[in-house]
């Protein structure tokens, strides 16, 4: 514990001095995510350009102290514990966009709802279905996130990221390997910088008519009166054709509603787990691990989180996972002792 100070001491004195953005210590990362759950974090850095990055990433290897990269944390539940370690948070230093006919670069910390209404101004089509999707474009590309079962990842063209050195390296789409919520980017040690799109010519007056109706159905859809994390489980195809989207599912199990501590699965969605104010990590891991563990023994489908858990050790893994190490050790499908250790 002792060293872990001083190597953090060390760490943000390296980072100050290289005057590569603003740094923060003892973070509450409740407030840095859209669950509003989380304990604090050692430091946390926002670099102010994409060099700095570059170099925030080199000197925090240097010191051997774990980091995490977040963009805006819509898709995240951080450890009541905290994080012992770094986070680095991307955001709108990190936003440039420049097109050139049908092609568009557009770096990490971009917001998502602007990069779509640029799209659409610009009368550029394809990407329509990301309106309103909160979050950073970083964290979209990892997540291959997107709405109406489509996602970014099919206009991506290249990908350029940092790895934990900071050096740069390029995948293209195929390296991305992009599947449904999934992307190689979530198993690499590499932070998104920018990334490249080819898109389509449409009327721009065709492109917003279409985001609007995609706005006003999510507004029907969605909880919006407490914080919550977007759609808890991914929607896999199999289960899809037979029983229908996961929250179809939980509310056929008779789930809907269903609380623990302040969290509950939200009354309006059964995929929505919705913090009713001051819910902990570890009330929502359990209504996670209850809503899988009874669609799975009643449907024969063990549903994936697309929600990301972020350990206190920086470990970082699809909610279900750290839900069943914490309630279902004793499962014959729990998880390998290499990855209980890291939580
Ligand atoms: C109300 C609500 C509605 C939502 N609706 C949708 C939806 O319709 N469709 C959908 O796909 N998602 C949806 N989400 C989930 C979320 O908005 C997306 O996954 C979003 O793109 C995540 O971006 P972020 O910047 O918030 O990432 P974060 O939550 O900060 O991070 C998510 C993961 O990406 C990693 N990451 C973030 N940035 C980078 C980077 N630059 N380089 C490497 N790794 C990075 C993080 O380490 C973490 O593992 C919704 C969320 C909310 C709260």
């Amino acid at each position: 514990m002792r060293q872990h100070r001083e190597a953090l001491k060390r760490l943000s004195c390296a980072l100050a001095a290289a005057d590569l953005g603003h740094i923060e210590c003892d973070v509450s990362l409740a407030e840095c995510s859209w669950y509003e759950i989380g304990g604090l974090a050692d430091i946390m850095v926002h670099p102010h350009s994409a060099q700095a990055l570059q170099r925030t990433l080199a000197i925090i290897k240097d010191h051997g102290v774990p980091m995490f990269v977040m963009g805006d944390g819509s898709n995240v539940i951080f450890d009541d514990a905290g994080f012992r370690g770094v986070v680095v948070r991307l955001g709108q230093p990190i936003s440039a966009m420049a097109i050139d006919g049908t092609r568009v670069k557009a770096e990490a910390g971009l917001w998502v709802p602007r990069f779509a209404l640029e799209l659409a101004r610009r009368g550029l089509s394809g990407v329509e279905h990301i309106a309103g999707i909160p979050g950073t474009l970083g964290g979209l590309i990892v997540m291959n996130g997107g709405s109406q079962r489509k996602g970014i990842g099919t206009h991506v063209t290249s990908v350029t990221c940092l790895d934990n050195a900071g050096e740069i390296q390029h995948f293209n789409q195929q390296d991305c390997a992009f599947g449904y919520r999934r992307s190689a980017l979530q198993k690499s040690d590499c932070v998104v910088l920018s990334a490249e799109f080819e898109l389509d010519l449409a009327p721009p007056s065709q492109i917003r008519r279409e985001m609007i109706d995609i706005l006003a159905t999510r507004r029907k859809k969605f909880p919006k009166h407490y914080p919550n994390c977007g759609s808890v489980f991914l929607s896999d195809p199999m289960m899809y054709d037979v029983i229908g989207p996961p929250g179809k599912a939980v509310e056929e199990v008779g789930l809907r509603g269903l609380s623990s501590g302040a969290a509950q699965i939200s009354s309006i969605h059964g995929n929505f787990i919705v913090n009713r104010g001051g819910a902990s990590a570890r009330d929502v891991l359990w209504l996670i691990y209850k809503m899988r563990q009874t669609v799975g023994e009643k449907t024969g489908y063990w549903m994936d989180c697309e929600v990301r858990f972020v350990s206190q050790q920086g470990a970082v893994m699809p909610a279900h996972q750290a839900a069943d190490v914490l309630f279902g050790a004793h499962l014959s499908h729990a998880l390998p002792a290499e990855l209980q250790a890291l939580l």
